[in-house]
């Protein structure tokens, strides 16, 4: 999938939140404009569209949503799995 530049509500979404990109699956991963150069945000909501492509739509968003109140954000399995990703260049 490749990332498209945040326009309107995803980039309102984005500056409210305090995050640099989005995978808003099934439409597509959503970048900052000024982050649409970072290779390691890229992998990183890459590796998120692996995993709704990996669950299916509706297990990716129940499954993100559940880790988030079980785990909080930092812990959460499928961001400790997309913060690995970061740094693996063979996903690039
Ligand atoms: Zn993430």
């Amino acid at each position: 999938m490749d990332q498209k530049p945040a326009r309107h509500t995803v980039r309102w979404f984005l500056r409210t939140t305090g995050y640099a990109g989005v995978c808003l699956a099934p439409w597509g991963i959503f970048i900052l404009a000024e982050h649409l150069h970072s290779q390691r945000l890229i992998r990183h909501e890459q590796a998120h569209w692996r995993q709704y492509e990996r669950m299916g739509l509706l297990r990716y968003y129940v499954t993100y949503l559940w880790g988030l109140v079980r785990h909080g954000y930092a812990d959460h399995p499928m961001e400790r799995e997309a913060r690995a990703a970061e740094t693996d260049e063979r996903l690039t």
